[in-house]
């Protein structure tokens, strides 16, 4: 980092930044210019200590240089995205992964229904939600065990590994003797406690963007995962909060192209929690894969307007299996396939 002194700063003042930064291990090069002087600190750990320095006398600001995650952050020296195993799904390949399933598990029938549906279409992941975070305590709130039962069933009857959420400490346990991959929603992206009981369970973890996080925001809780040994961690995309009422989020697909330049972690995209209605969804999944995301999770119901959640996002069958024809050749275009 760096510490800009304050002009007219004493020598002093200039000093007793230096004799704290050798107090905390670290090395001093101070550059005394025309008007200011600043002290470059060189050393492992100097993020932790930010706020240090901004309070020692005369120190106008401090400003870090290197990112303050290290697991997450892209090493200049590997070029290319982590590769990430769940089951026969490999994120980060050439073929992109493309998760679909109903939001909500309602029914064993309705979910056989779907999964065979999105395997023909070609997705390779199921998705679905036994524990479902709503907005109010009187809407469905998931079918809970029952719920990973059905989604186990429905994974082995398929073949499709599942990826289903996981929003309390106390249930870790219980949906990772059942899931494939565990999610953090969007609404726990800085559960901190739950991020770093989901690493140590040691299963492939889907981070989803908080609503209203900055894409370091979500680096960082990627990082609070990968502290803990657990570096299987795909990151998604699925909508910001903004001034904006069209869609139910605005899909911040530059997230895609600043996330691959600063992780190497694999980066998927949700276009249907980012938009909130289903005749959006298509477009903003063939953009997803144009800007190059690894992957797509989309909502697939067999009957949206008979949902128990999100019916008005939710893709039918049929429109998933066109959408899959079409997104193909946008992928060919930039060297990836979908099919
Ligand atoms: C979901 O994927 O089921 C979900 C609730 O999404 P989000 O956490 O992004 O709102
Ligand atoms: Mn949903």
């Amino acid at each position: 980092m760096v510490v800009v002194m304050r002009a007219g700063a004493t020598q002093e003042q200039v000093e007793g930044v230096i004799g704290t930064v050798h107090k905390l291990g670290f090395q001093a090069h101070p550059i005394y210019g025309v008007n200011l002087t600043v002290i470059a600190v060189v050393g492992d750990g100097t993020h932790a200590h930010l706020e240090t320095f901004e309070l020692l006398d005369g120190v106008d600001h401090v400003t870090p240089i290197d990112k303050p995650y290290k697991l997450a952050a892209r090493r200049p020296e590997v070029s290319g995205t982590t590769q990430i195993r769940v089951g026969d799904a490999l994120f980060g390949g050439e073929k992109l992964v493309i998760i679909a399933g109903p939001c909500a598990v309602e029914s064993e029938d309705s979910l056989q229904e779907v999964a065979r549906g999105v395997r023909a279409a070609g997705a390779a992941m199921l998705r679905g939600g036994a524990y479902k975070p709503r907005t109010s305590p009187y809407t469905f709130q998931g079918m809970r065990e029952a719920g990973l039962a059905l989604l186990k069933m429905a994974s082995q009857r398929t073949g499709l590994p599942f990826v289903t959420e996981v929003m309390d400490t106390r249930t870790v346990e219980l949906v990772a003797r059942y899931a494939d991959m565990l999610q953090i929603g969007a609404r726990n992206m800085q559960n901190f406690p739950l991020l770093s009981e989901v690493g140590a369970i040691g299963r492939p973890v889907l981070l989803k963007r908080g609503l209203s996080s900055t894409i370091e925001d979500l680096l960082m809780a990627a990082e609070y995962i990968m502290s803990t040994g657990n570096a299987d961690i795909v990151l998604c995309e699925r909508g910001i909060r903004t001034f904006e009422t069209a869609t139910r989020n605005t899909l911040d697909l530059s997230a895609v192209p600043v996330l691959k330049r600063y992780t190497h972690l694999p980066v998927i995209v949700d276009p249907s929690h980012g938009t909130g209605h289903s005749w959006i969804v298509p477009a903003m999944a063939k953009a997803a894969v144009a800007c190059g995301a690894d992957g797509l999770m989309i909502e697939v119901h067999q009957a949206p307007e008979m949902a128990a959640s999100d019916g008005p996002q939710s893709l039918t069958i049929g429109e998933f299996s066109t959408l899959m024809q079409q997104l193909d050749p946008v992928a060919g275009a930039i060297g990836r396939r979908i099919l």
